[in-house]
Parts: C-alpha cells; structure tokens; sequence
C-alpha cells in the first residue's frame, strides 16, 4: 500500500494512551467482587488513576444514563444503579476504552465470552457487574461526572 510520505507505518499503527471511566455496579459490590475486578484491571495494564466508592441516587444515575432514556429499561437501570454503594475508577492504558470493552464483555452476560468480568460476576442483563465508557466523548463526559480535573491530575 502506497502511503503519503507524511505518514510512516509506525505512525499509522501506534497506540495512544487513553483514559477510560468503569463502575463496579452495585450488583458486584453486593458479591464482594471488587478486590477481584480490581486485580484484573492491573493484571491487564490498566494505571488506576482514581477511585471512590460511593452511593448515587435516582437523579444523578437518571443524568449519568441519559443516552438511554428513552429505552424502555432506563427506569430499572437507573433504580439499579442507585440502590447502592458502587466504586468508580478513572482508568489509564494505550487503547483504554477498547480494551475494557473487551475485558468487561458483552452486555448480556449470557453472551460473554469466557474470562471477561461480566461472564464472571453478571448476572442478568441489567445486573452486569460492570460498565465501561464506549467511546472518546463518552469517556470524557463520564469522567468528569465522577472526578474533578484535580483528581485526574496526575
Ligand atoms: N441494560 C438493561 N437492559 C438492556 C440493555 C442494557 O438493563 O436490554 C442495562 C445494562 O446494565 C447495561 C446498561 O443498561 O450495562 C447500559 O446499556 P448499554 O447498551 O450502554 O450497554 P453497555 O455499554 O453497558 O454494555
Ligand atoms: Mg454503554
């Protein structure tokens, strides 16, 4: 393939190093998986840069989910992942956002493929354990509803 001389192949290939925004949702809390997702952040490469546990309630889920609020499963969703405690972490890795997609799996833990967190811990597919930003702007709108610019300053 003829490439303009502006471009090297090293260039067109490299990975650039992203930060993404997951959720132990309150379903893993409640089964005691946060030690193990967390281990499996740092196994993969993942540099936690943030972190806290904390409650959200109906509004703040209802705002943080608000692509889906016209899905006939916003109300449930949303009552879920304010009914309790849930860990947010701001994570960095080259090619971040892709790769916890892949490690979380699909959104329906029944389809996940063996080895990925939702395959572990899911249990149906609201309860599943997990969520990852799926895109560059979703990531930064994520993250900065979690975190302050100070608390990703690093
Ligand atoms: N969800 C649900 N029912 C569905 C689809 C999704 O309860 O039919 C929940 C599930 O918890 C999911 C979240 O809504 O993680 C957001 O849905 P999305 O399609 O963005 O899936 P994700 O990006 O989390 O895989
Ligand atoms: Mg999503």
């Amino acid at each position: 393939m003829m490439l303009p001389a502006a471009i090297t192949s090293d260039e067109l290939f490299m990975k650039t190093l992203e930060r993404t925004l997951t959720i132990v949702k309150p379903d893993a809390v409640r089964r005691n998986a946060i030690g193990d997702i967390i281990e499996q952040f740092e196994k993969r490469g993942f540099r936690i840069l943030a972190m806290k546990m904390l409650e959200i309630s109906k509004h703040q889920a209802e705002h943080f989910y608000a692509v889906h609020a016209h899905k006939s499963f916003f109300n449930s969703l949303t009552d879920f992942m304010s009914s309790g405690p849930i860990v947010a972490l701001a994570l960095e890795k080259e090619n971040a956002i892709a790769d916890l997609r892949q490690l979380m799996g699909a959104t329906n833990p029944a389809s996940a493929e063996e080895g990925t967190i939702r395959k572990k811990w899911g249990s149906s597919i609201e309860r599943n354990a997990i969520h990852g930003s799926d895109a560059d702007d979703t990531a930064r709108f994520e993250l900065s509803f979690f975190f302050a610019g100070y608390e990703l300053a690093q």
